[in-house]
């Protein structure tokens, strides 16, 4: 399995549109961030999670040909509004896409893209970008081609969205709680992924105290922060941690 950390900045991207702090103005790559997002191949299957309004960029970078699948973690605009780039895909696959996610995310998705959700017109050459939903429920397993996958539920402020888990792999952005079932599925990991805004307390993301407390009770293998905002320097953030726990960075990619 090869995991490829595609964007790993908070919801503005850093840098932040008209700041001029030490992290926005850094000269060092780590500390460009774009909107979050992974891909995940396994043999010949590829998953995307989440489409960021990078998404583009993001694909081309680091070279992603294959999309047989996109799990949506939840449908706000730093994890979605990249969809209409799904059509490169569609003529790739020459085929509508399957969208997973929790009903209430491709409900909203289905009311504001509702033309990506119609029956595809191929005979257009895929001119727009086609998905098709597939609903899933917190900790029942589904599979993309051979690829089980584990959805599970986390508490983002007033709503909930999912995290995943495939294989020895788990991603989870945008939280600030787990519940009892989520701690369950993100048990014995190699690899966890996971929220981590900055170093104070937000209503709708974990910080570093808490995130730190969380992979010392789960014990994952490796664990790589994400959804990072810009009071977060890559190396002053390193230097803090112990070695199984690193910052991500866009581009970073793991085999596991
Ligand atoms: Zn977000
Ligand atoms: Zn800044
Ligand atoms: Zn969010």
């Amino acid at each position: 399995m090869k995991v490829t950390i595609l964007g790993s900045g908070a919801s503005s991207g850093v840098p932040v549109i008209g700041c001029d702090c030490a992290v926005c103005t850094s000269k060092n790559p780590k500390n460009k961030r774009m909107r979050v997002s992974v891909h995940v191949e396994i043999g010949n299957t590829g998953i995307l999670i989440d489409t960021s309004p990078d998404m583009r960029q993001q694909v081309l970078a680091n070279h992603i040909r294959k999309v047989d699948a996109v799990l949506y973690t939840h449908e706000h605009g730093d994890h979605s509004h990249g969809i209409d780039d799904l059509r490169g895909f569609n003529f790739l696959n020459q085929a509508s896409i399957p969208a997973y996610g929790d009903a209430r995310t491709l409900d909203l998705l289905k009311q504001r893209f509702s033309y990506i959700f119609a029956p595809p017109k191929p005979e257009f050459g895929w001119f727009r970008a086609s998905l098709t939903a597939h609903p899933v429920q917190s900790m029942q397993r589904f599979s993309v081609k051979k690829v089980k996958v584990l959805p599970f539920s986390q508490i983002h402020g007033k709503i909930t969205t999912m995290g995943y888990r495939i294989g020895d792999f788990a991603y989870s952005t945008d939280l600030n709680a787990l519940d009892d079932a989520a701690f369950v599925a993100l048990r014995n990991l190699d690899l966890w992924v996971v929220d981590c805004q900055g170093y104070e307390p937000s209503f709708s993301h974990s910080h570093l105290t808490q995130t730190v407390s969380w992979i010392k009770r789960l014990q994952p293998k490796r664990a790589i922060l994400t959804h990072m905002g810009h009071d977060m320097d890559y190396e002053k953030l390193k230097a803090e941690l112990p070695p199984h726990i690193e910052p991500g960075y866009d581009g970073l990619q793991i085999t596991l």
